[in-house]
Order: structure tokens, then C-alpha cells, then sequence
């Protein structure tokens, strides 16, 4: 069965009813039928509730899980990054990418770092410097692919195998790719974060986080994580997330299409200096993406001709793309990293990692895309 069939037919019906789509329990507490024995297997929302395992079964299964492994849920991206992070001891080292999510290296640095964890960055677009970094003592590598803001792709199964090589569990933030267009188990990562907030929810209206694993026994251990400290997802989020992914495969078709119309068009534009987009044959990671995924996705980042105050002009003349900091919904979005996601690196970091004052980074939604390059059009004219 492919993705898209999957998201829809691995919704389960826990009522006996014969619901279509799967209700949403709201119950905090489950009846025993005899001390210590649970009716169900469930007994209270935090260990567990139908709607959230109805959501996680769906997650392992679009992922490429085992079927004895669904996800795990939380009550945010970072709630989940969080969780996967505390499998790290005083003494581990954690090699991290150096252009992941900005809340990832944030919760690296302020909790983990603290704890005596050694905390370590690279660049896992530069496959030979990365696994140098690896070296022969690491305790879990965390990357992410595309790379926010730019988009940079990092070869996942090469980076794999010198992390296994290592003894370094592997984790990927797929948020910007979604498991339409890449299943990173399939290249012998452990772990998977999403982000449910973004492509899998879809339509801006909830938060949410999922960790989907390898193998069971990890799953273990991030459950007995999850279950003690607490940040799981509501039953009405896992609903609207369960909504959200029987569309994902339909609207990644129209992200990716939109995205790469849009990006063409860039290209060509003269207020536009630079376009990253992994889909362009020209973008450094072309052949990498289309190696390791099944298409390119729906965010694009681009250097506006005429740097900060030609960028800041564009955010305030877009009438489509609203001017937001998140992802992945419906409704296009653009975003300026050196005052939203990145604002917290120093002008000189920024500049290290590409991050310019013209960077503009576009969410690009499913409306026509002629009306988006319109949209574009006008809003870049000096
Ligand atoms: C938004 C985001 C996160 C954090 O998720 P929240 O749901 O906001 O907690 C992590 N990684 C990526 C790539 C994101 O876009």
C-alpha cells in the first residue's frame, strides 16, 4: 500500500461502532474490571487514549515503521525533540547539525549543555566534514534535511552509517519533508521528529510533535520518557492531525508544484539575487534530494536584490503570502529569518551560515499559482 492510501485506511475504528472517521475520546479515566486489571489496556490520558493511538498508529505506518512501533505523540515539536534529547547522560556527546531548527540548538544549549552533556555543532551539508566530526565518540547525531532556512540537504544514509560506525544513535527532524517525501528509516535513521504543527497538521490550527523509531525496544524507552514527563498531545489536536494527514500526499502534490512554479520564477526575476530550492538543478543539493526523496516540498528561500531594506519592503507588499513565522499550512507564508527564526544568532553568525539581511523564506500554500508569482511580481518591483 502506498503513503497516501495508508494515511487514510490506517485510522482505526477503537468503538466497535463502525465510525468512519475516528471520534475523539475525551475521558481522562478508564474503568478496571477487577483490581489492578484494565478493561482496554487503557487507564488514564497520560499513559494513553484511543484518538492518540489512532493518530500514532497512522504516523508509524506512513513512516515506514514497524507495524509493532507506532509513533509517539506530544503536545509539541519540541515537547518530542525534548523527549528523544533526554536519552542523553551526563558525559554523552551530541553532535548536532548546525542548521537545524532554532529551538533544537536552543534546547541543546540551555538544558542539555547545563546537565554535562557535551554539545557539538557541524555542517551535515559537508558529508566529509560531518562524519569527521563524528568521529569515534558520539552518543546521538541529530540532523535535519531540507535545512531551515536554506534549504541544504544532508546526505542522511552516508551520515547514517559513520554515526552506527560510531555507536551514535541517529535522529531527523523530517518536518520540512514529511514522510510523502522522505522516510528516513528507510535510510537506517532511529529516530524521526515531526513537527505535526506544519505539513501533517496542515492547516494551522493545532500543535503537536511525533517521534516515530526503528525498533521497539527504543520506543520503549522514549514512551517510559514521554509517560513521566507529560507533554503528550491532546485527543482533539490528534483529531485535527488525523484530518490533516488523510489530505497530506493530495496537498504535498500541490505544495511541490507551486513551489518549484514559484521558485522558476524567482530565478528569473531580477529582484530576486539568489533561490534556494532543492528542486532547481542548479541548487548545490539537487542530485542528493532527488536521490534520497520522492520531490523537493513546498518551502523556498530567497535573497532579495538590494539586501535588508529591499527584503523588509517585499515582507510589508505581499498580499497572498502572509507575513508569519510558521510553516506548512494551506495558506502561503513568508518569513525573514534574520528577524524571526534566526534573530537570536549575532549578525556575524547569521552571515557565517548564508543567512543574510535580503534572506526571505517563503511557505508556500496550495492557492493558484499564478496568482502567488503574481502576488511575488508585484511585491519585488523597486
Ligand atoms: C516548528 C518546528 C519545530 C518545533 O515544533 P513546535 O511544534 O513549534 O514545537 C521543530 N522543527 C522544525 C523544522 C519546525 O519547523
Amino acid at each position: 500500500m502506498k503513503a497516501s492510501t495508508r494515511a487514510i485506511h490506517t485510522q482505526p475504528d477503537d468503538c466497535g461502532a463502525g465510525d468512519v472517521i475516528p471520534p475523539i475520546h475525551l475521558t481522562t479515566v478508564y474503568a478496571y474490571s477487577a483490581p489492578g486489571e484494565t478493561r482496554s489496556g487503557y487507564e488514564y490520558i497520560r499513559y494513553g487514549n484511543p484518538t492518540r493511538a489512532a493518530l500514532e498508529k497512522c504516523l508509524g505506518a506512513i513512516e515506514n515503521a514497524p507495524e509493532d512501533c507506532p509513533a509517539l505523540c506530544f503536545s509539541s515539536g519540541q515537547a518530542a525533540t525534548d523527549c528523544a534529547l533526554r536519552l542523553l547522560r551526563p558525559g554523552d556527546r551530541l553532535l548536532m547539525a548546525r542548521d537545524v531548527y532554532g529551538g533544537s540548538t536552543a534546547l541543546a544549549d540551555a538544558i542539555l549543555r547545563p546537565t554535562g552533556i557535551e554539545v557539538e555543532y557541524a555542517d551535515a551539508a559537508d558529508t566529509d566534514a560531518f562524519v569527521r566530526a563524528i568521529g569515534d565518540r558520539a552518543s546521538m547525531v541529530w540532523i535535519e534535511s531540507p535545512s531551515n532556512p536554506l534549504l541544504r540537504i544532508t546526505d542522511v544514509a552516508a551520515i547514517t552509517r559513520a554515526a552506527h560506525d560510531a555507536g551514535a544513535l541517529v535522529a531527523i527532524d523530517n518536518t520540512f519533508a514529511t514522510p510523502i517525501l522522505q522516510t528516513p528509516l528507510d535510510l537506517g535513521v532511529d529516530i524521526v521528529m515531526h513537527s505535526t504543527t506544519k505539513y501533517l497538521g496542515g492547516h494551522s490550527d493545532l500543535l503537536g510533535g511525533a517521534l516515530i523509531c526503528a525498533r521497539p525496544d527504543l520506543r520503549d524507552r522514549l514512551y517510559a520518557i514521554q509517560k513521566l514527563t507529560g507533554a503528550v498531545a491532546a485527543p482533539f489536536d490528534c483529531w485535527l492531525t488525523l484530518r490533516g494527514v488523510r489530505t497530506l500526499d493530495a496537498r504535498m502534490a500541490v505544495h511541490q508544484r507551486n513551489a518549484l512554479s514559484v521558485a522558476e520564477f524567482l530565478s528569473s526575476h531580477p529582484g530576486a539575487e539568489r533561490v534556494h530550492y532543492p528542486g532547481l538543478p542548479g541548487h548545490p543539493h539537487h542530485a542528493r534530494a532527488a536521490r534520497q526523496m520522492r520531490g523537493f516540498g513546498g518551502m523556498v528561500a530567497f535573497d532579495a536584490a538590494g539586501g535588508g531594506e529591499a527584503a523588509k519592503r517585499i515582507l510589508q507588499r505581499t498580499r497572498l503570502f502572509t507575513m508569519a513565522a510558521s510553516l506548512g499550512g494551506v495558506e502561503s507564508i513568508i518569513s525573514y529569518p534574520a528577524l524571526m527564526s534566526h534573530v537570536g544568532l549575532s549578525p556575524q553568525e547569521r552571515e557565517e551560515r548564508g543567512i543574510g539581511e535580503g534572506l526571505l523564506r517563503l511557505s508556500v500554500g496550495i492557492e493558484d499559482a499564478d496568482d502567488l508569482r503574481e502576488d511575488l511580481d508585484q511585491a519585488l518591483k523597486s
